[in-house]
């Protein structure tokens, strides 16, 4: 059945008008976004880019990366309770990021007052690419913002809609559903219960510019459904109208936040003064839940990823459980250090020699800040004493590209040379030492034109897409 898509995409001359249904198909089912021009504003909306057609994935390795889920939904809420395994991974990072260290700061800052909620919700997404045709390997994951749940349901009607109006019912109905947001507002909905106060509500810290608003609305339209209530405000909002009482409870025009989903603070930009850090640290001190807590945002981290990868070190999070270990580790690529010192010069020499194998990360969030090829080569030779240590070099995944239409608005219709990115969201909730829920609640698929290196749907190179399993 692959094939018959594969087919599909041949047929140039459907191609147009495939795609004009596709696009309305798109805005009915709500796979929406604001336009860069008008992003304060719902007069102005377009669809979020997708792909025509479905991408084939094998079966296989979408299971695994759905069975692996709950282990890394495990492993993440592990690390970010071990604060010894934190600071020692992150010591040299924080030496020279600042970003990361400001972070860190927030973190210990708060371990010293105590931390003042047991209960922990995490939402996180797990990203991968094939290398090969077959071979699953982890890109990074997502601890904080994880983005595209939302949008992502609506795009399983546009898909199936499309394979119908091109006459293939049978292929239509082995696009799976799936709906991301239902399950993240599971967990949020169980978590914000174990706060226990009724009336009590959802804050979503945003930005007050943010195109991919209708995703958000998603996980809000969720709770609602479950008659969570949310409060949408952002990091100026907070500090001008939110305090913590003798409690350490979070009020806001007057009302109580059980529970704090942050949509915002991935990234350096996004703290436009000294006070956004005094609020990011107020929230982190208040009793409500936080989603992501400070531990766990610095949990997804590029550096801890590569620390994790090292002999011996996931053992320390599963030490009764080697098929975990060895479930985890299967989908790693290659991950190397380079602090100073010899061991680091030697990965210095080797990605010098070699620049295209590999990938030089920073410790950013977003896409578009990641260094490719002869780049790499021109920042690790420019870099001045210790400043290396601010990356991670990881090996680079050579995906088998497809073709496929990217649509996007005002872009012309052509065909592409496509790699894409299966990503898993996970949910967990954890009051004390008990895991209250751990699963794995849907996925996302992204793809991208191989002519771009860096990825990302917000970044604007990569566009939504759906896994059509063979
Ligand atoms: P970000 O936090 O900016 O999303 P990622 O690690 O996800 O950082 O990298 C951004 C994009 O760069 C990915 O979506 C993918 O397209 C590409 N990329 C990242 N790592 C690799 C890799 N090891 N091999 C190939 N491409 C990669
Ligand atoms: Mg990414």
């Amino acid at each position: 059945m692959a094939q018959g898509i594969r087919d599909m995409i041949k047929d140039t001359a459907k191609v147009a008008d495939l795609a004009k249904d596709a696009k309305d198909a798109a805005l009915l089912n709500g796979v929406l976004m604001r336009t860069k021009e008008a992003s304060n504003s719902a007069e102005l909306v377009t669809y979020a880019p997708f792909t025509l057609f479905p991408t084939p994935v094998p079966k296989a390795v979408f299971q695994q990366a759905l069975d692996v889920q709950t282990h890394y939904n495990s492993l993440v809420d592990r690390i970010s309770q071990n604060t010894d395994f934190l600071k020692e991974a992150l010591a040299s990072t924080i030496e020279v990021d600042e970003f990361t260290s400001r972070l860190f700061k927030i973190h210990k800052q708060t371990l010293k007052e105590g931390i003042s909620q047991s209960v922990v919700l995490g939402l996180n997404r797990s990203d991968y690419m094939l290398d090969g045709s077959s071979s699953l390997k982890q890109i990074e994951i997502n601890t904080i913002s994880a983005s595209f749940g939302g949008l992502a349901a609506g795009l399983v009607g546009v898909h199936k809609h499309i394979l119908k109006v091109a006459g293939r019912l049978e292929d239509s109905m082995a696009i799976l559903d799936n709906n991301p947001a239902a399950g993240l507002a599971r967990a949020i909905s169980k978590a914000k219960e174990l706060y226990g106060a009724e009336r009590a509500v959802v804050l979503i810290l945003v930005s007050d510019d943010e195109q991919n608003i209708y995703d958000q609305r998603c996980v809000e339209l969720e709770l609602m459904k479950l008659n969570v209530f949310t409060i949408r405000r952002t990091f100026e909002d907070v500090c001008a109208r939110g305090s913590l009482d003798k409690e350490k409870r979070l009020i806001i025009d007057g009302l109580e936040v059980a529970l704090v989903y942050f949509r915002n603070g991935y990234a350096p930009q996004q703290y436009k003064s000294q006070q956004d850090w005094d609020t990011r640290l107020m929230l982190e001190r208040s009793r409500a839940i936080k989603c992501p807590d400070i531990a766990t945002h610095l949990t997804g981290t590029k550096k801890v990823q590569q620390v994790l990868a090292r002999p011996g070190v996931l053992e320390r999070f599963f030490p009764n459980e080697p098929r975990v270990v060895e479930q985890i580790r299967a989908t790693f690529a290659g991950l190397y250090t380079l602090d100073m010192g010899p061991e680091g010069d030697t990965i210095v020499a080797m990605a010098l020699k070699d620049p295209e194998k590999y990938v030089l990360k920073p410790q950013r969030e977003g896409g578009g800040n990641n260094i490719y090829g002869s780049e790499i080569c021109k920042v690790l030779q420019e870099a001045k004493g210790s400043e290396r240590m601010a990356y991670i070099l990881m090996d680079k995944i050579n995906s088998t590209p497809s073709h496929n239409y990217l649509l996007r608005q005002d872009s012309p219709l052509t065909v592409s040379n496509c790699l894409s990115e299966l990503g898993i969201f996970g949910a967990y909730v954890r009051q004390g030492t008990e895991m209250v829920m751990n699963e794995q609640v849907g996925h996302l698929l992204r793809t991208k034109s191989s002519a771009h290196a860096d990825g990302g749907v917000a970044a604007g190179v990569a566009v939504l897409d759906n896994p059509f399993l063979y």
